[in-house]
């Protein structure tokens, strides 16, 4: 699958193509992502800002499941993001249930 270059902050709100506003996503999560900065905390209902990868620390906000498969959200910012992204689709699930079978997942901190 080709990474998409995405931008934090969508250019259609104002974001600018520099470094700090850019990282790597997958066309899924990019595509789900789009131009939201913000969506609803499914626990709370609150809209909360998604994490921003450059500024947020990823094991603050999420961690994975015991099989390795599955990212939860810690917090109403992690599990936004989740939810908005479809971090837990069945494309990724099936692509990480074979990474914890090669050994390659998940990541450690
Ligand atoms: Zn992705």
């Amino acid at each position: 699958m080709p990474i998409h270059i995405e931008h934090i902050m969508p250019l259609a709100a104002g974001g600018e193509t520099i470094e700090d506003n850019l990282w790597l996503s997958c066309p899924l999560c990019n595509g789900h992502k789009a131009t939201k900065t913000h969506d609803l905390d499914p626990l709370t209902d609150e809209t909360v800002q998604l994490f921003n990868p450059r500024h947020q620390d990823w094991f603050e906000h999420f961690r994975w499941s015991e099989n390795g498969q599955e990212i939860i959200g810690l917090t109403p910012v992690g599990r936004a993001t989740v939810a908005a992204l479809k971090l837990n689709n069945q494309y990724l699930l099936r692509a990480r249930r074979r990474w914890v079978l090669a050994g390659w997942h998940p990541p450690e901190q």
